[in-house]
């Protein structure tokens, strides 16, 4: 009888002590979770230099980090912070961070929006991040919205990167010439004060004037236009060989040939009527490695057109008859005769080539007088002028490249001899011959 009394008290008092552990555990498990929450939130706080304001809810509590002592607390920051408390558990928390990323260009810096959310459930700690995305760059100095002002050094530098966006967005998807057309007019960095982008160093990310559509470009494609950048240009004894009026299908294939055969690279400007009656020949010249640029649609004297019909001539009808058969759209512009005028180059966005070597080949039409010609007048960074439509041409050319490469000379195209950073409203002549398009011409 004693003895079972003794074995009942041993048993409560062994009940007791587990329920005890069990619920000191549990309590210790909870404390251990909220200690782990807060040391996350204390580490991140003291990790951080700018603007703490911490804000207590019915619900939890918000914690915001701020770049920089004057960043204003934002009602849509707010809105955010109190969408993202989590409904269930204890020790609810918001963290709302607004970072600043590697400056791309000097002075500007990105942006990021990152909103955690931590809460202690089943005596678990748990986090989520809700948001992590790209905002809108700042001035470094005054955390004030960045510019377009501010990451370009000129408007021709903004007309080259709005063209550049125009690019990437129906290289994206397949247009239809009216949705080209369509791109071709979008808003997009539309003045130097735009701040309707974002720079990463990756991307430039610009949203429409709509907010609807919204394009990135690779960084190494608009790079060179951007504050503080060079573009490197070709060294050396290099000349660039230019063929002009194609593509034909009798002649452009014997040039691709000698081209072939003697292992240079050269840049077509072709002209829409060519393109639309020969696309194979064009893509075969493509397809050789060549570079294409455009000669208009229909090759008129510019400066005699309105603004409108030039514009039409190269970036309408042509630009169109360019992406049907290439799918992108054109970058450098050879205007026909040379010819520009100051308002046809702020109607469109293309650099222009011209040339510093003439071969006279449309003139002479003589295979011999156009080897002797291009020969006395060669330069070391010089553009020849070419046609391939001409049969005298096509007769010279093995003799032309012979000649320039036992004078030391390597072949390049356009865009190797002048750099990337080739701008509208800027006309080409060779390398280190760059010329503003005036009202003189
Ligand atoms: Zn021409």
């Amino acid at each position: 009888m004693k003895q079972s009394k003794r074995r009942m008290q041993t048993l409560l008092i062994g009940c007791v002590v587990f329920v005890a552990v069990v619920v000191g555990l549990g309590w210790h498990q909870q404390h251990v979770a909220v200690q782990r929450v807060e040391q996350v939130l204390s580490r991140a706080k003291h990790a951080y230099h700018g603007r703490v304001v911490t804000e207590k809810t019915a619900t939890g509590q918000v914690v915001y980090l701020l770049p920089h002592k004057g960043t204003a607390l934002t009602r849509a920051l707010r809105h955010r912070a109190q969408a993202a408390l989590p409904k269930q558990g204890q020790h609810r928390v918001v963290l709302v961070q607004v970072s600043t990323g590697a400056s791309v260009v000097s002075g500007v810096q990105q942006q990021r929006l990152t909103v955690n959310r931590y809460w202690v459930k089943a005596r678990h700690d748990h986090q989520q991040t809700v948001t992590a995305q790209s905002l809108r760059p700042v001035r470094a100095a005054t955390g004030q919205a960045a510019t377009v002002a501010d990451i370009v050094s000129d408007d021709y530098g903004r007309r080259a990167i709005n063209y550049a966006a125009k690019q990437a967005l129906v290289a994206k998807h397949r247009q239809t010439p009216a949705s080209l057309a369509q791109v071709l007019d979008l808003r997009l960095l539309n003045s130097m004060t735009a701040t309707n982008f974002r720079l990463s160093s990756r991307q430039l990310t610009v949203t429409d004037a709509t907010g609807k559509a919204e394009v990135s470009v690779p960084l190494a494609r608009i790079q060179m236009y951007l504050k503080g950048q060079t573009s490197p240009v070709a060294s050396g004894k290099v000349i660039a060989l230019t063929f002009d009026d194609g593509p034909n299908s009798a002649t452009t294939p014997q040039i691709l040939k000698t081209l072939a055969a003697a292992k240079v690279q050269a840049t077509f400007f072709m002209v829409g009527t060519g393109l639309t009656k020969y696309p194979d020949t064009a893509r075969a010249v493509a397809h050789a490695g060549h570079e294409i640029g455009i000669h208009t649609y229909d090759h008129p004297y510019l400066p005699k057109l309105t603004p409108a019909a030039a514009k039409d001539e190269i970036y309408g009808k042509m630009a169109a008859t360019y992406y049907q058969v290439f799918g992108q759209l054109p970058t450098l512009l050879r205007p026909p005769f040379g010819a520009l005028s100051l308002p046809v180059a702020q109607a469109e966005d293309l650099p222009a080539i011209q040339w510093s070597i003439d071969s006279q080949d449309w003139r002479s039409r003589n295979a011999a007088a156009i080897c002797q010609r291009v020969q006395a007048t060669a330069e070391p960074g010089g553009i020849v002028l070419m046609h391939d439509i001409q049969p005298a041409t096509v007769q010279a050319l093995p003799s032309v490249i012979q000649l320039l490469k036992a004078q030391g000379y390597q072949f390049v195209t356009v865009s190797q001899l002048l750099g990337g950073r080739l701008l509208p409203g800027h006309q080409y002549f060779g390398r280190g011959d760059e010329r503003l398009v005036t009202a003189a011409g």
